[in-house]
């Protein structure tokens, strides 16, 4: 339910059209209600008064997005009168669908598989253009297709196995082994490998990176979250241990959206121990994708900078050298030197010098080794991915049963387990458990 000029009631099954009829008075009589074609007309209450002025239409089966009969009447947008149609509706025999039960029935009737199910779902929840083409394309069938692809391999090979067990009496060998071994790598054991890779990416476009702002207080972070937000959110003060309330802000770099947090926020001034939120910081800088850690060009390096740089351990790193605009460039090129292993970046966050150099860094980071690709066609999702890894595991027994002379029939049975779990991804064999999950997702009337 929401707000606005026109709200759509959406009703699915066989006796919509009946529904549609005892409440629905059209301008013009007779209404053939010809399929696909929107009618002029009045929703009435019970007792006959009318209700709202609407446009509805009949969608007959299966051309619809059930495949049922569909209709659906385009109201005004008031919660009032979007409930009291509903109500009526109710009233002439329907129910109200659980979340995400249109979009059920279509992959139960077989229209989409589970993977562009999942797709609807990523549409509206996405939250940058990266993650929406993503989706998109998902929508379009883009895993479904590569999925689909691979299967059809292993049926292949299902089928040459099994022929093996039919005719175990003949001379010739007919299961090459070395062969399938090879096909198998090849076809199957690569392509879903790759996939994996896609999946990384995908969680990268879909969800996002943790960017955390280190560094001691007064360096100039939450200088920099402004800067890196244009736009003034933050309170920035000369006396350190402001605090402030927002310490999470997100930015986008090329498509991908990257959450902020400045650890400057991060203090408990009701704890003398933790008045700096030190501790807290240091959770914050372990759980980032990636820290800036900011030094004060201006000043030497202090003990707080050095123990909080080593507090840094493996996390990946910016070394961000501020306030450029009032250092000495002797004692720039010094701190950079003593850096020398990491990437540093060199920045004014107050005269707004170094922060496009500063996003692009963030991007090579984000992006790591492998260049990301923003129109990415294809990606798993977490549910995706772990039964891709259960596949891969079952097609590498495959790969070694090949190797030791496994008789047919065992191998048989090994590549049916990795066909059983491919198709749990597109929705061949889905348990009903994680059908529901999946479709509890959606909001209502999806
Ligand atoms: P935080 O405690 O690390 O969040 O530091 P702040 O962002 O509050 O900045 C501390 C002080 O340094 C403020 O007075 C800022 O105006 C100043 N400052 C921050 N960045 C720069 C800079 O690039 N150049 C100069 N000259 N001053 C800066």
């Amino acid at each position: 339910m929401g707000v606005g000029g026109i709200g759509i009631v959406r009703i699915s099954g066989s006796r919509a059209r009946d529904i549609l009829e005892r409440l629905f008075v059209p301008r013009h009589a007779p209404c053939p209600f010809r399929s696909h074609t929107l009618y002029y007309g009045t929703v009435i209450r019970n007792d006959g008064a009318p209700l709202d002025e609407v446009l509805a239409v009949y969608m007959r089966a299966p051309r619809t997005y059930t495949r049922e009969d569909v209709v659906e009447i385009h109201s005004h947008g008031s919660q009032l009168v979007l409930r009291a149609v509903l109500e009526r509706i109710i009233g002439c025999g329907a129910r109200l669908a659980e979340p995400g039960e249109f979009t059920k029935r279509a992959f139960l009737a077989g229209r989409i598989d589970l993977t562009r199910a999942e797709a609807v779902i990523d549409l509206l929840q996405a939250r940058t253009g990266a993650g929406l083409q993503l989706a998109a394309n998902q929508l379009q069938g883009s895993l479904y297709d590569h999925l689909e692809k691979i299967r059809r391999r292993l049926v292949d090979m299902l089928a040459i196995v099994e022929v093996a067990i039919d005719f175990p009496e003949d001379d010739v060998e007919i299961v090459d082994s070395g062969k399938l071994a090879a096909r198998l790598q090849e076809q199957v054991i690569e392509p879903l490998v790759e996939l994996l890779r896609f999946a990384d990416q995908g969680r990268v476009i879909r969800e996002g990176v943790t960017v955390v702002i280190g560094g001691r207080p007064n360096v100039g972070k939450s200088s920099l979250l402004n800067a890196l937000l244009r736009e003034e959110r933050a309170l920035v003060a000369a006396v350190p241990g402001t605090t402030r309330d927002t310490i999470e802000e997100t930015v986008t770099i090329h498509g991908i959206p990257v959450r902020l947090v400045d650890t400057a926020g991060i203090r408990d001034h009701d704890d003398p121990v933790e008045e700096m939120g030190i501790e807290r910081a240091r959770a914050k800088l372990r759980d980032a994708d990636l820290v800036l850690f900011l030094v004060d060009g201006s000043e030497p390096l202090t003990p707080l900078d050095k123990e909080l740089y080593r507090s840094l351990g493996q996390v990946e790193r910016i070394v961000v050298i501020n306030k450029i605009d009032i250092a000495a460039p002797e004692r720039i090129d010094q701190l950079e030197h003593r850096f020398e292993s990491e990437a540093v970046v060199r920045i004014s966050a107050r005269a707004y010098r170094g922060i496009e150099a500063l996003r692009e860094t963030i991007w090579t980071k984000i992006a790591g080794d492998e260049t990301l690709q923003e129109d990415l066609a294809c990606a798993p999702n977490l549910r995706h991915r772990q039964i891709i890894e259960a596949t891969l595991a079952a097609c590498r027994q495959v790969d070694r049963s090949l190797q030791s002379g496994v008789p047919a029939d065992l191998l048989a049975v090994d590549l049916q387990v990795a066909l059983d779990h491919l198709g749990d991804i597109v929705g061949l064999t889905t348990p009903d458990d994680v059908l529901d999950t999946i479709f509890s997702q959606f909001c209502l009337g999806k």
